[in-house]
Formats: structure tokens, C-alpha cells, sequence
């Protein structure tokens, strides 16, 4: 009697009892039932009273149709019988009774429940009865049996069990029809329980969702703009007011000010005291330096003893750090001793001239102050007009070179490096050069030192990688089997994710064996701390490449660099050799590097050999392998064929060659 989809709820069941035999009127019957089950199920979920007299209405009208068909069919076989009369009437008393229900003066539920009471009762009795008896008179006279025969027999089979039958469906129908509401109510009322509690929760989980997004949005603000510590604004909250200040039009020139400040001795309190107290230090200072900030002022501290001001008129800076420094050398009692602090700072007024974003102004404040604390230590300096220059000439050039990799105006030069014995070519060097539409043709200098410390420096690192893998494929595609060395900042070296951006590259070139990438590692000094560079050079070689130290003898600690980092080959600076020529000292410092090469079990290349005599003075010193304009200049890649084939090792040089 019910589903689990609520309009399945019936107050009357169809049940194939109610077959007459005539399809026509089963059909139409049906229709009956339909309408009668949409009826009780809009009363009990309490639709509007305007459906419900609409359905009513179908009904009737439905009803009305039907018994016009019923009544055309029998009076065609039954004729002016008098059953189809009375089945007319029963018709007619059906319009009657309705009327009755809808005109009563009893309370609405009653009057509905009697309604549906008698509905269901009627079609029941309608149909079991009174349609069926017609339909079986009828068929029985179709069979050519006399009409008072016909009515006998139909008697017969209507009688006995198919009487108790009937009254047992008008019973249990006419209670159902109560029951069935009833049950539909309650699931109509639970249904709309469970609505209305979904749309509660929902409201409240979206309300609590709400909130406590909005809480965790604050919370990692606060986390991402501002120093725990202190409650400051930390780098980023203040690189945020910068930016928000620049953004505003119709600043005047160098109107805002940006001072780096750094603690003076702040490391001996923290000695003395410890780190607690000096981190409480910390907080009473900026608490001091917050309340006599100046009007526009914002006050961040970047890192542990590094504070930031922005000052929105310029013209302010003096006083404002006239009064800085005073608050802070107020003394402070930390466990019952009194300090008092200083400080050095750096400053920067923008806009000015050039690009200026706010990362160039910190940098250029911060620049200042590290030349305010050689110079100065307790004062300040404001940056001054040719570094601001430099700066921004700078940032033009990054933006330059940033669109010259983007136009492919980089490519790569190739300098062989051979055995000068045996002339056994041993491999080229990658050499980086920009096609400049305006400059022309650039070598490394006028470029590298402006990407030093610049993320572009590993962009650009990554690319000479990968094109030095493409041209090894295009040599290999016409014969020529060449290794090829490329030279690597030690800051990209250090770069997380190198080992795997290298190893995508080298899955690029899978016919190109890894072996032949060598890399050969620049600025050593700056490869920081050595067991870290030395376990990346390690991964590296897992896959293959190998590598060199570039310009090895110009750094301080080369030593300690040789015995930790695993590479294969050295090469030595070609300041040395060029030198060797006229300078003993040069020559002694070659000895001591041919030396260390033996004892530590590396290759070695000599860089810079401009003349044979270069090569016959390494060649007598015991360096064999070298590199130079007197073996070649670097060139394109297409003359590298060419070159190889012309040539050859000087005589000079191959004198006591024992291959
Ligand atoms: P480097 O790695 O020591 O490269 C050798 C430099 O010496 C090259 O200068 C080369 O042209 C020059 N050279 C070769 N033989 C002689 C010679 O006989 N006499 C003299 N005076 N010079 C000689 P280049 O190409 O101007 O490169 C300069 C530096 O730029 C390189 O020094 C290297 O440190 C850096 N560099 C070059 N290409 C790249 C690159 O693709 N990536 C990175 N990160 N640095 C590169
Ligand atoms: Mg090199
Ligand atoms: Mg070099």
C-alpha cells in the first residue's frame, strides 16, 4: 500500500477483481482510480484548498464522461432495459451525493472524511457490482442467451462467494480509505519534519561552516601577515602595505619613505640574557616603537633582529628615527640588569625614477643599511641616486632578458676541450650567449651578474640544460658524438626539485646518455653547506652526469672543496694560467693545483690556453688537457663538424705523446 516514494501512497488500490471484461470501461475505470488516489493524497498533504476542489471537479467531469459511455454501451446491447435505467439513476445520485458533501455545514475534516469514506465505497460498489453485473448480462446476451435467461445466470454468478467477496472490499475499502489518509498525514507530516529539519541543519552547519572559514581565513592572516612575536606586521604584511601605497595614483616623487632597520649588538643580548629574555626584548621594543610611531607610519619587524618602517611623508624619516632611537636606549630591565639598545638603519624614498616594485625597495633599503653599518654603525643612510639607478637599471634588464628567452635570442656557443698530447678531442663547453635585437651580440658578463640571487638565474640555467641536451641529438643525428659541459650556478644546484627537473630533462633525450652531461659547478663559494651540495652532486651522478669545479684555485677554501665534493674533473681558473707565462707565483700555485689533481685522483682541464706556449708549459708540468682560444674559439654549433675535421694537435704539443 505505500512505497517508498510517497505518491505511491493509494487510498484505492486498483486489484484485478475490478475487470469487467469491456477493455473500454477497465480503462476508463482506471482513470476513475487515479483521480481518486491524486485526490486523497493532495487532502492529506494539506495542498491548497483550490487543488483539491480542482481535482474534485476532474472527477466529476471524469465521472461524467464515463457513465456517458458506460450508458451508451449498455443501452446498445441491454436496450430500454430496466437496469440501464437504474443504472442511471445510480449515476445521477452520485452527482447528488457529492453536492451534499461540498454544501455541508460540518467541520471540513469530517466532512472530507466521509467524502473519501463514500468515494471509495461507491467505486468499489460501482464497479464490483453494478458494472460488472452489466458487463456479464451484457456479454451473456451476446451469446445469443435470452435476457431473463442472461439475468438468472448473472444472479448465479454474482451470488455465493463473489457476494461475500464484494462486501468484503467495500468493508475493508471503505476503512482503508480512513486509514490511508491517516497514514499518508503522517507521512506527508514527517516528510516535511525531515524538510524542514535538513533545511535547519543545513543552515546551521552552513552558519558554523561560515564562521569558522572566516575564523581560519583570520587566523592564517594573521599567521601569513604578521610576527607572532611581536604582533607586528611580519615581511609580508608589510611588502602588502608597500605595494597597497604604490598602488595609489598621483604619489609624488621619493614622498614615501621605507627604513631597514637592524639591532645593534642584539646578538650579545641574547648571549648574555638568553633567548627568552631577548625575544621578550624584542616585544617591549616594538611595543615602544608602535606607540611613538608618526601619523601614516607602519611598523613591521621581517626577521629576528630586522625591523621595517614605512613612513607616508618622507619629509618625516629624521624625526621619526630621531625618536626611534631614543625610545630604544630608554633602558630596559631584563632579570634585574638594564640594557639599552641601538640601531643602524637604511632608507629608501619612493617612487622614483625606473622600475619599483616593492620587493626592489626593500632590497634597496636593505642595501643601505649594510652600507650604513660599514660605514656607520648606530647611524643611517638613505640610498643613494647612483645605486638607485643601478637598481633599476637592473630590473630593466631582468624584464630584457626575461623577454629574450621568451623570443629564443639566447644560444649556445661551443668551445672544444681536447688532450693536447694526443689531440683527442675530449668534449665541449656549453657557453651562454644573447643575440640582443638592440645590443647585438652579448657574452655572459653584460647579463649574469644581473641574475644573481634571481629565480630568472634558474629558469635560464634550466634551458641551457635542455638545449645543450637538443644539440647533443642534433650533433649525434649527423655523426658527430660530442660530450658537452655546461656550466651551473651553485644557487640552482641548491635549488629543490634540481635533481628531478634534471632527470625530466634527461628522459627528454633518451638516446642521449647522461654520461655525456657534465656539469661544472660556478662560484663554489656559494654552495653553502658542503654535505648538502655533496649529497645533490651524488644524486646526480645516480643518474649519470658527472661534474666538474669550475675556476678551481680562485676560491678561498678550494681544499676543503676538493676533499668533500665527489666530481670527477677540476678546472683551472684561467687567471693562473694566463699568468704562468711571466709570474712564478703562477706558476707555483699551477704546480700546487697539478699536485692536488694526483693526490685527490681528478681530472684535470687548464682554462684560458691563448697560445702554445700556454699548452707546452702545462703539458711540462703534467697537465694535459686543456682548453682555449689556442684551440679554438667558442662557435656556433653548426661549425663544430667543420672544425673537428681541420683539426689537429701542435707538434709542440704532441712532442713525447706515448699513445
Ligand atoms: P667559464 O665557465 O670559465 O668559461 C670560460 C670562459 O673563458 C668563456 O667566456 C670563454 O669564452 C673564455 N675563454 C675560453 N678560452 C679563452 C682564452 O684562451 N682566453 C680568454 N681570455 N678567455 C677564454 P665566456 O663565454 O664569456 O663565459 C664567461 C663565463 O660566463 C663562464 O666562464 C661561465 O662562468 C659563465 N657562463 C657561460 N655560459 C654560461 C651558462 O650557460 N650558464 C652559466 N650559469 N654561466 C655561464
Ligand atoms: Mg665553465
Ligand atoms: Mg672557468
Amino acid at each position: 500500500m505505500f512505497d517508498a516514494d510517497s505518491t505511491a501512497f493509494e487510498i484505492f488500490p486498483w486489484n484485478r477483481n475490478f475487470e469487467t471484461g469491456i477493455e473500454k470501461i477497465d480503462d476508463q475505470h482506471k482513470v476513475l482510480v487515479e483521480i481518486l488516489n491524486r485526490l486523497a493524497w493532495h487532502f492529506a498533504s494539506s495542498a491548497s484548498e483550490l487543488d483539491f476542489g480542482h481535482i474534485l471537479d476532474e472527477l466529476l467531469s471524469y465521472a461524467a464522461y464515463h457513465f456517458k459511455t458506460e450508458e451508451d454501451i449498455w443501452k446498445s446491447v441491454l436496450g430500454q432495459e430496466e437496469m440501464v435505467k437504474n443504472h442511471h439513476d445510480g449515476h445521477q445520485l452520485f452527482f447528488v451525493q457529492i453536492q451534499m458533501y461540498r454544501s455541508s455545514n460540518e467541520p471540513e475534516e469530517k466532512v472530507m472524511g466521509d467524502l473519501f469514506d463514500y468515494l471509495t465505497r461507491w467505486l468499489a460498489f460501482h464497479i464490483l457490482e453494478s458494472d460488472r453485473r452489466m458487463a456479464l448480462t451484457a456479454k451473456a446476451l451476446e451469446r445469443g442467451v435470452p435476457m431473463s435467461e442472461a439475468k438468472r445466470e448473472v444472479d448465479g454468478q454474482l451470488s455465493g462467494s463473489v457476494s461475500v467477496m464484494v462486501s468484503a472490499f467495500l468493508e475493508i475499502y471503505g476503512k482503508l480509505s480512513a486509514s490511508t489518509i491517516q497514514l499518508m498525514r503522517e507521512k506527508m507530516a514527517r516528510l516535511r519534519a525531515e524538510d524542514e529539519l535538513a533545511g535547519l541543519q543545513r543552515e546551521k552547519i552552513d552558519a558554523a561552516l561560515e564562521r569558522q572559514a572566516s575564523d581560519h581565513e583570520r587566523q592564517l592572516q594573521f599567521l601569513a601577515y604578521s610576527d607572532p612575536l611581536t604582533g607586528l606586521m611580519n615581511r609580508n604584511g608589510i611588502v602588502r602595505e608597500i605595494r597597497s601605497v604604490m598602488q595609489q595614483s598621483h604619489l609624488e616623487a621619493e614622498s614615501v619613505a621605507l627604513v631597514s632597520i637592524d639591532l645593534d649588538n642584539f646578538g650579545k643580548v641574547n648571549a648574555r640574557f638568553g633567548e627568552e629574555y631577548a625575544d621578550r626584548l624584542l616585544g617591549l621594543l616594538a611595543k615602544r616603537w608602535s606607540d611613538v610611531l608618526a601619523q601614516g607610519g607602519q611598523l613591521a619587524r621581517i626577521s629576528g633582529d630586522e625591523f621595517v618602517v614605512l613612513l607616508l611623508d618622507s619629509r618625516k624619516v629624521e624625526a621619526q628615527l630621531h625618536t626611534m632611537r631614543l625610545t630604544a636606549e630608554q633602558p630596559f630591565v631584563l632579570s634585574g640588569d638594564s640594557v639599552s639598545m641601538g640601531f643602524t638603519a637604511g632608507v629608501a624614498l619612493f617612487p622614483h625614477d625606473g622600475a619599483c616594485d616593492a620587493d626592489t625597495v626593500l632590497r634597496q633599503a636593505d642595501h643601505a643599511l649594510f652600507r650604513a653599518k660599514q660605514e656607520q654603525k648606530g647611524g643611517w643612510l638613505f640610498v643613494d641616486a647612483s645605486e638607485q639607478r643601478q637598481s633599476a637599471e637592473r630590473q630593466l634588464l631582468l624584464a630584457d632578458i626575461r623577454t629574450g628567452l621568451a623570443d629564443n635570442q639566447f644560444w649556445l656557443a661551443y668551445q672544444p676541450k681536447v688532450n693536447m698530447r694526443s689531440g683527442e678531442i675530449i668534449g665541449v663547453e656549453a657557453l651562454i650567449r644573447w643575440d640582443h635585437p638592440v645590443e647585438g651580440m652579448l657574452s655572459p658578463i653584460h647579463f649574469l651578474p644581473a641574475l644573481e640571487h634571481h629565480p630568472l638565474n634558474i629558469e635560464i640555467g634550466e634551458w641551457v640544460i635542455e638545449e645543450a641536451f637538443r644539440q647533443m641529438a642534433v650533433w649525434d643525428s649527423e655523426g658527430l658524438h660530442l660530450d658537452v659541459g655546461v656550466n651551473i650556478a651553485a644557487m640552482h644546484l641548491q635549488q629543490p626539485g634540481f635533481v628531478e627537473k634534471l632527470e625530466e630533462i634527461l628522459a627528454r633525450y633518451p638516446h642521449v646518455a647522461p654520461q655525456r652531461l657534465d656539469l661544472e659547478i660556478l662560484e663554489t663559494a656559494g654552495l653553502g653547506e658542503l654535505d648538502k651540495a655533496s649529497s645533490i652532486i651524488c644524486s646526480c651522478e645516480g643518474l649519470g652526469v658527472t661534474f666538474s669545479l669550475d675556476d678551481f684555485g680562485t676560491g678561498y677554501s678550494s681544499l676543503s672543496y676538493l676533499k668533500q665534493l665527489p666530481v670527477k674533473t677540476l678546472k683551472i681558473d684561467q687567471g693562473f694560467v694566463r699568468g704562468a707565462l711571466s709570474n712564478e707565483d703562477d706558476i707555483s700555485i699551477l704546480k700546487g693545483i697539478i699536485g692536488l689533481s694526483h693526490a685527490f685522483d681528478r681530472k684535470l682541464v687548464a682554462e684560458g690556453v691563448e697560445t702554445r706556449e700556454h699548452g707546452e708549459l702545462l703539458i711540462s708540468l703534467g697537465c694535459y688537457y686543456a682548453q682555449g682560444y689556442a684551440i679554438s674559439r667558442p662557435m656556433e654549433p653548426e661549425k663544430m663538424g667543420a672544425w673537428k675535421d681541420e683539426w689537429k694537435t701542435y707538434p709542440e704539443w704532441s712532442s713525447g705523446e706515448k699513445i
